[in-house]
């Protein structure tokens, strides 16, 4: 169980739609409603559910201060390091995500994941094709093997050499995958 970087209370474990079939399990804090995502927790999770996800506790969250984090700085619930605020100019201005170098997770106050998720949403409809490659490349990261069995068509379609075994396929597709998604995990959060 980890704590909340503002508040210090125990988080509650809050399950996400991933892409089709795939639920992701994030952390949530009940008192003050931000979220903390793990590295690659944040990218796949669907566009809409930070709307349902950060409403939880009204009545709780009422009673609290507005938290006035500019300068205060926090520390990681999962490895204790500090918490920088990534600056995107894709991004909003008032959407700064705090981001833990050492272990890539993201702290996302309340109403963070909501606007973050619109703004993902706005950028894959203003690139044609990018949602479609996006959502692709998340299925292959959870599941390389499934990918190579089906047989995915297009660009997405592994050319099955025969010296090649299976091990060595699916290990260099998760790598290339993760490297592609890394990239566009980045040009989104922009680091
Ligand atoms: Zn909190
Ligand atoms: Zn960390």
């Amino acid at each position: 169980m980890i704590h909340c970087p503002v508040c210090a209370v125990e988080m509650r474990e809050v399950a996400a739609h991933a892409n089709p079939g795939q639920m992701i399990i994030l952390d949530q804090c009940m008192k003050c409603g931000g979220i903390w995502c793990d590295k690659w927790e944040l990218f796949p999770v669907q566009t809409d559910e930070g709307v349902r996800l950060e409403p939880v506790n009204e009545e709780s969250l009422r009673e609290i201060a507005p938290i006035d984090d500019d300068n205060r700085i926090l520390y990681c619930p999962r490895c204790t390091a500090k918490l920088l605020t990534a600056k995107d100019p894709a991004l909003p201005a008032d959407l700064q995500l705090h981001r833990c170098m050492k272990c890539d997770g993201i702290w996302l106050n309340r109403g963070q994941f909501t606007k973050f998720k619109a703004q993902q949403k706005k950028i894959r409809s203003s690139k044609l094709g990018t949602e479609t490659h996006a959502q692709k490349l998340a299925e292959v990261m959870q599941n390389p093997k499934s990918w190579v069995v089906t047989g995915t068509q297009g660009m997405f379609a592994y050319p099955r050499g025969e010296e090649e075994s299976d091990e060595t396929v699916q290990s260099s597709l998760k790598e290339a995958a993760k490297l592609v998604l890394q990239t566009l995990a980045r040009m989104l959060i922009g680091i």
